[in-house]
């Protein structure tokens, strides 16, 4: 995941472009801009290289994944089906809208799994939303049966796992809608920035309405424009815009360098018959923004997770103990401790949160680890920590 690592003269260059011309918005302004059109033309980047017909940018992943429901028709009181294991991020956006998580159990994909999918499907199901963790895919094939055989939306929240493809398609393009996040520390970074993606040009319409304002964007005077329907402002600016036109085009280069390093780290850790590796379902192949392997036990994950801190080994993730990934810790969630007044229907539709267990997902959470693949590295450097990740690892059996 470069995000960080990577601000180089290409980025310099396209963030330049907008200091000279002064015009930091992505609408209007025409003759001033001097024929940039940051925002513009990421979208058209993304549209290239993800081969869907509309992009969408907005202000960050999270207001993607709103706005992706909010498109779609998905608000007060409908339930939403999602993994118990993802960045918090993805039950915001959901009750942002009014709407209910509904969390249920991930498989050895590490996202959701399409039998605890089917077990929670009632009336007020509208949408499945299957998160792509850590660079790979849920079973999209079986997710996409369940929701058309129940009349429902299949909405990706692909954030971590831009570039990965299942059966052909990229990640985020396979549902009704895909969401992606351009946050400092994914693949792609704005600095803070977010897209929708979509082949269906109704949504795609109330995307380019819903994240400004309303706006129909007909005409060049912004203040004679009308506003077929309420929005909200979930615009991208010119200068996160531009940040993310220089890495778009690297995608792809960007994705080949992480499959090599993480094949490299794979197939060391793969001489230890106690180590297993997340399944990949048939047909997908991961975006390699993370190796993510299983350890026989939760102590020994965690006996592995410390010693990988001991000696070094930086980005790695037992995300069973972390705030902000799993539903173990995610109290604010589970007390519902909100600023403001929350809807009676939402009141009672997180009440299953109380007594829920996820046992499955404890199986393999518990035992997982997540490390981060970085760019910036040498081949060098990733056969040394290969060769410390598999000493700490044995010493730790
Ligand atoms: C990062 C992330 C988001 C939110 O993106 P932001 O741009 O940080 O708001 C949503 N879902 C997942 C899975 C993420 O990793």
């Amino acid at each position: 995941m470069p995000g960080f690592e990577y601000f180089g003269d290409l980025e310099r260059k396209e963030v330049q472009d907008v200091l000279d011309t002064g015009v930091l918005m992505r609408y209007g302004f025409d003759g001033m801009r001097n024929g940039h059109w940051k925002a513009k033309s990421l979208e058209a980047g993304l549209q290239e290289q993800l081969s869907v017909k509309h992009a969408q940018l907005v202000s960050n992943g999270t207001a993607a994944v709103s706005t992706a429901l909010a498109i779609a028709g998905v608000g007060a009181g409908d339930e939403v089906i999602m993994p118990c294991f993802t960045f918090v991020a993805s039950f915001e956006a959901i009750m942002m809208l009014g709407a209910i998580p509904v969390l249920v159990d991930i498989d050895d994909t590490l996202t959701l799994d399409p039998e605890a999918v089917k077990a929670v499907i009632g009336p007020k199901t509208k949408a499945v939303m299957p998160v792509h963790m850590c660079g790979s895919m849920a079973n999209l094939e079986a997710l996409k049966t369940i929701c058309d055989s129940n009349d429902l939306l299949l909405i990706e929240d692909a954030c971590q796992a831009i570039g990965g493809t299942y059966k052909g398609k990229y990640l985020g393009t396979y549902g009704d809608v895909g969401c992606f996040s351009f946050d400092f520390v994914k693949t792609i970074t704005c600095g803070e920035g977010g897209a929708v993606v979509t082949n269906n040009s109704k949504y795609a319409l109330n995307a380019d309405h819903f994240s400004d304002h309303g706006h129909d964007h007909v005409g060049n005077d912004r203040g004679a424009e009308t506003h077929p329907i309420l929005g909200y402002n979930f615009r991208i600016s010119e200068l996160n815009a531009a940040v993310g036109l220089a890495q778009v085009k690297r995608l792809k280069e960007f994705i080949s360098i992480q499959k090599k390093y993480f094949t490299i780290i794979r197939e060391e850790l793969s001489n230890i018959p106690e180590v297993t590796f997340r399944s990949v379902p048939e047909g997908g192949e991961e975006s390699y923004a993370f190796l993510s392997f299983y350890l026989p036990n939760l102590e020994i994950a965690r006996k592995v997770s410390s010693a990988f801190k001991t000696n070094g080994i930086d980005v790695c993730f037992h995300y069973y103990d972390n705030n902000w990934h799993y539903i173990r810790e995610w109290k604010h969630l589970k007390n519902i401790k909100t600023l403001y007044p929350v809807s009676p229907q939402v009141k009672e539709g997180l009440k299953y949160l109380e007594t829920k267990q996820f046992e499955k997902s404890d199986h393999y959470i518990g035992r997982n680890i997540s490390c981060l693949i970085k760019l910036s590295w040498t081949e060098e450097q990733v056969k040394e920590r290969a060769n410390i990740m598999v000493k700490a690892i044995k010493e730790s059996l």
